[in-house]
């Protein structure tokens, strides 16, 4: 973080609780920040905003579900390692202990020149900043039918679904999965998963008879390139068979083909992960400079798009080519709180000590087999140059292990804990 939590509050702290107050805002009410979408992203966010303004600061957060599945871990659920039930992360923390406003609706348009965000059932919202965390959407292969080939991208039903079908793996099946094109959620996870599923194969006593087809859009592997090309190569050598540079045009789902501009695909279990990009709101919105992902300025994770004065856009919907993890989303929540903190409070975002400790980090643990797991962490910083955030460390696992499938357990606790409770 940019700056520890006494130095914010000394900044715009215990005497900010009189001194934050927004244009357009009445002296005596509270500043009031809109948070849409309650995932790693918008919960921190959330969570952050009433801690490091000592709660000066009213926050509403919305989202549709009255708690988050999380997505990270979820691939143990597709080996029954863990339930979906022990991914879920519940509000009640944040409503109960950080006075978070937490509203069940979900947003699906932004008024910029009024600084008003409109929900589906309760109409619409004023904010002084607005803070949107709502993750992805997928585009969609224009036949696919998701019950019978799942994505299980995005944590839920959809991984038990897929999870079932792969219970039910037997002799000569084919599991056919598909990666997208860079960038999407999670890097690692598609090659993990690949690896799980060679690995309830191998449980199974099905090597060299039921295999695993990975069908990946992008040239080579996105991420832990030598971690899974051993995995690949020589754990999983005769059940997994990578082929890269195949993009999905169509998926039949009732007949579990995939559709390739090079050729067709049938598998017993299809799993397609599709291409992935920011909300329709978002887009709609013309917050997306490349159609796809939201523009934000690193610093202040503010839109770059004139007429959207105080909205900030965290987590996997925005475009810095950081990853699309819940790490980095976590992290990205807290640069954009404390900007919008020292905003409210008149303090400036730019000053050369800010800009050079704007620091962010992502991390993932890929399990490889039933009980060992890789890692894979990087470290970015602002660049002032550029503007943009530049990649200033990469760590690996040099080999998967026992040991770093334990510290797993560990490092999701920890982010759960800090995003959620
Ligand atoms: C299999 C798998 C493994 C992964 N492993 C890791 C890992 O090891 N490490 C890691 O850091 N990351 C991992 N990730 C990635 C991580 O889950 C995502 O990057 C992270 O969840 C992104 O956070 P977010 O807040 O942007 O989006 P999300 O966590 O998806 O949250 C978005 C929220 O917005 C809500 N929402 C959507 N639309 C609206 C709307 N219109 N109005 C209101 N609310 C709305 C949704 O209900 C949801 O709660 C993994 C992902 C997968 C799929």
């Amino acid at each position: 973080m940019s700056m520890n939590r006494r130095r914010f509050l000394q900044a715009c702290g215990a005497s900010a609780a009189v001194s934050i107050t927004p244009t357009g805002v009445k002296a005596a009410s509270a500043p009031h920040v809109v948070v849409i979408g309650g995932g790693f992203a918008g919960a921190t966010a959330a969570k952050y905003l009433r801690m490091w303004s000592d709660r000066t600061i009213d926050v509403t957060l919305v989202d549709p579900n009255a708690n988050h599945t999380s997505c990270v871990l979820s691939n143990l659920v597709l080996n029954r390692r863990i339930t979906l039930k022990e991914l879920k992360m519940n509000y009640g923390g944040l409503s109960s202990f950080y006075g978070v406003n937490v509203v069940r609706d979900r947003a699906n348009k932004i008024d910029g020149a009024g600084k008003r965000v409109r929900l589906k059932e309760g109409g619409w919202l004023n904010y002084d900043h607005l803070v949107i965390a709502t993750g992805i959407n997928m585009i969609n292969p224009p036949s696919i039918d998701y019950k019978l080939t799942p994505h299980a991208w995005i944590a839920g039903g959809q991984t038990n679904r897929l999870a079932s079908q792969l219970n039910k793996v037997g002799p000569d099946s084919t599991v056919i999965m598909t990666i997208p094109k860079s960038p999407y959620r999670c890097p690692p996870g598609p090659y993990e998963r690949a690896c799980l599923i060679a690995d309830i194969i191998k449980r199974k006593g099905l090597e060299g008879s039921a295999r695993v087809q990975v069908l990946d859009a992008n040239s080579s592997i996105q991420a832990e390139k030598h971690t899974f090309e051993n995995a690949f190569n020589n754990l999983y050598g005769n059940i997994v068979e990578y082929i890269t540079d195949v993009e999905v045009e169509d998926v039949i789902s009732t007949e579990g083909r995939v559709i390739t501009r090079t050729a067709d695909y049938v598998g017993d279990v299809v799993n397609i992960i599709p291409q992935q990009r920011a909300m329709g709101f978002i887009r709609n919105a013309g917050l997306t400079g490349d159609g796809l992902w939201a523009s934000v300025d690193p610093l202040t994770y503010a839109s770059t798009v004139s007429g959207f004065d105080g909205v900030h856009i965290i987590g996997d919907s925005q475009a810095t080519g950081q990853p699309k993890s819940a790490h980095m989303a976590n992290a990205q929540a807290k640069v954009c709180v404390d900007a919008i903190i020292r905003s409210l409070a008149g303090v400036a975002n730019d000053d050369p000590e800010r800009v050079a400790n704007i620091t962010t980090a992502s991390a993932c643990y890929s399990p490889i087999t039933y009980d060992q797991a890789s890692w894979l962490s990087a470290v970015f910083a602002y660049n002032t140059d550029s503007g943009q955030m530049a990649l200033t460390h990469l760590g690996e696992a040099e080999r998967w292990s026992t040991g770093n499938y334990k510290q797993m357990f560990g490092w999701a606790s920890n982010l759960f804990t800090d995003s959620f409770h």
